[in-house]
C-alpha cells in the first residue's frame, strides 16, 4: 500500500497539487505548499465545509481570529503545561526523538541505540512579538484555532444577540511542533483546520456529542467518502486530550492505514471556566427564562483540511490497466482517474478545440472558454491529441471536458463528455451556461 501512497504524492506534485515547501533548497520542517490545482481543491473543501456548517445548520456563526494571541490565552489552555505534550523517548547515542506511543521496541529505530525513558516535550512554537527583540513578547503560534472562539465567547454572545445552544464556526492555521511528522501532508508542522465549538448546557452534551458525531460522518460521505472507509475510535480516559471528558476520532483508511482525520470532543467547561479564572471576566452564560447562571459545556468538531485533502485525494484515485476506452484499442499504459466528487474536483470544465491546425476550431474554442471562465474554474488545452487531453483532465478529475469540433462551426454547438461514464452528448453553446451549472449542482 505504501506504493499506492507515492503514487498518490507523484500525482500530486506532477500536476500540481501539492509541492514540498521551500523545495529548491531540499524543502522544510515538513511542511508542503498547495500548487494551482491543489489551492482549487483546498479551498472547495473549505467551502464545503463552510456550507455545511453555515448555511445547513441554525443558530451558527463565524469567525476569524488571529494566529497570534496573548499568552495567557495558552496559560489558562493548558497547552503551555503538561497538557499539550507528547510523551517522547530520546536516543542515547543518536539523539533522534520518538514519540514513546509510536515505539514498540526498546531501542533507537534509526541506529538501534539505548533510549531514555520517556519525558514530556512541548509542541507549541515559540515567536517574539514587536520590533525590539529584548523587549518582544513571546507568544506562541496557535496550536488550536478554537481559543479564539473561546476567548471571544462573550463578544459574539452580545453581537449576534444569541442563547445557548449555539455554534461557532471557524477555518485556519493551527501549528506543532511535532516530533515525528509524515505521512505526506498527513502529518505537518503548519497546518489548517475547522473547527465548530458548539456552546450547550451541560444536561444536553451527550444529546449534541452524539448528533454532531452524526453529522460529520455524514460530510464526508456526502463528498464521496464511501462508508467503509470511515470509523469511529472512542478514545478511552488515559489517551484523551487534557482538556476531554468524551473523545472520539474519526478515521479513514489511508492507504497507509486507519488513521484520525477529526476529533469531537466534549470539553465540558474547561475552556471557559479556566479563561475566566485568567482573564477575572466571568464567562458563565445568564439564562433569562431560568435564571440560572452556569458555564456552556463545549462540543467541539474538529478536522482538518489537509487530513481530509489526503482522503478524498485517496478516495478517488483510480488506476485502470489499458485504460477506459472501449471505442479504440485500449491502450498498454495505466490510465489514472481521479473520481473526486464535483464540487471538490479543482478544475470543472475543460475546453478542447478537436485539432490545433484550424484556426476557425481554435477560435470557436477560445471564444467559448472565454465564456465560461467567469462561471467555471476552467481551462483551456489545446496540446496532444484529444484522447490524451481526455486523460490528462481525467487524471486532475476534471468533470467535463468540452470538444470544439469541425460541426461546431455549422451548429454552434459542441460535446459535452461526462468524466465518470465517458458518454458524449451535444450542447448549444448559448445553452452551455445553464445546462452546465444543473448539471454541477446535481
Ligand atoms: P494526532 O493524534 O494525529 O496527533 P490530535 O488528536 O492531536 O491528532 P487534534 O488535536 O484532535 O489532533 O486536532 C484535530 C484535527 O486537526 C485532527 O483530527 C487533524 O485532522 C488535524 N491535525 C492535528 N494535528 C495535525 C498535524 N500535525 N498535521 C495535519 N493535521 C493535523
Amino acid at each position: 500500500m505504501a506504493d499506492l501512497m507515492s503514487k498518490i504524492i507523484s500525482l500530486a506534485k506532477r500536476r500540481g497539487f501539492i509541492f514540498l515547501s521551500s523545495e529548491i533548497y531540499g524543502g522544510f520542517g515538513s511542511c508542503y505548499d498547495f500548487g494551482p490545482l491543489g489551492v482549487e481543491m483546498k479551498n472547495n473543501i473549505k467551502k464545503a465545509w463552510w456550507e455545511e456548517m453555515i448555511k445547513n445548520h441554525e443558530d451558527m456563526v463565524g469567525l476569524d481570529a488571529a494566529i497570534l494571541m496573548s499568552s495567557k490565552v495558552w496559560q489558562a489552555s493548558g497547552h503551555l503545561t503538561a497538557g499539550f505534550a507528547d510523551l517522547l523517548v530520546e536516543c542515547k547515542s543518536c539523539h533522534k526523538r520518538f514519540r514513546a506511543d509510536e515505539i514498540k521496541i526498546k531501542k533507537c529505530p534509526e541506529c538501534g541505540g539505548q533510549l531514555t525513558e520517556p519525558r514530556k516535550f512541548n509542541l507549541m512554537m515559540r515567536t517574539l512579538v514587536g520590533p525590539v527583540e529584548e523587549e518582544a513578547s513571546t507568544t506562541y503560534l496557535r496550536a488550536e484555532t478554537c481559543q479564539g472562539i473561546y476567548v471571544n465567547f462573550e463578544n459574539i454572545l452580545n453581537s449576534m444577540r444569541l442563547k445557548i445552544p449555539f455554534g461557532v464556526a471557524q477555518i485556519g492555521k493551527a501549528f506543532r511542533n511535532e516530533i515525528t511528522p509524515g505521512d505526506f501532508i498527513y502529518r505537518t508542522r503548519e497546518f489548517e483546520q475547522m473547527e465548530m465549538q458548539w456552546f450547550c448546557h451541560p444536561k444536553e452534551a451527550k444529546k449534541y456529542f452524539d448528533y454532531w458525531t452524526k453529522e460529520r460522518l455524514k460530510w464526508y460521505e456526502n463528498l464521496g467518502i464511501k462508508k467503509e472507509n470511515l470509523r469511529i475510535k472512542e478514545v478511552p480516559a488515559k489517551e484523551r486530550p487534557h482538556y476531554a471528558r468524551q473523545a472520539l476520532d474519526l478515521e479513514y483508511k489511508f492507504p497507509f492505514g486507519w488513521k484520525e482525520i477529526e476529533g469531537i470532543h466534549n470539553r465540558g467547561d474547561w475552556d471557559l471556566s479556566n479563561h475566566s479564572k485568567y482573564s477575572g471576566k466571568d464567562l458563565r452564560y445568564y439564562d433569562e427564562e431560568t435564571k440560572e447562571k452556569y458555564f456552556p459545556y463545549i462540543i467541539e468538531t474538529s478536522g482538518g483540511v489537509d487530513r481530509s485533502f489526503l482522503a478524498f485525494l485517496s478516495e478517488a484515485y483510480q488506476e485502470i490497466p489499458g485504460g477506459r476506452t472501449k471505442t479504440t484499442k485500449p491502450t498498454k499504459e495505466i490510465e489514472i482517474l481521479l473520481k473526486l466528487h464535483k464540487a471538490l474536483a479543482p478544475i470543472k470544465v475543460a475546453v478542447l478545440p478537436l485539432v490545433r491546425n484550424k484556426p476557425k476550431i481554435v477560435k470557436k474554442a477560445k471564444e467559448v472558454y472565454q465564456l465560461l471562465k467567469p462561471h467555471f474554474v476552467c481551462q483551456y488545452d489545446e496540446l496532444g491529441s484529444i484522447g490524451r487531453r481526455y486523460r490528462r483532465m481525467d487524471e486532475v478529475g476534471t468533470i467535463y471536458c468540452l470538444t470544439v469540433d469541425f460541426e461546431s462551426l455549422e451548429k454552434e454547438d459542441l460535446t459535452v463528455r461526462d468524466r465518470d461514464t465517458m458518454a458524449q452528448e451535444r450542447v448549444e453553446i448559448k445553452d452551455l451556461i445553464k445546462v452546465l451549472k444543473e448539471k454541477l449542482e446535481n
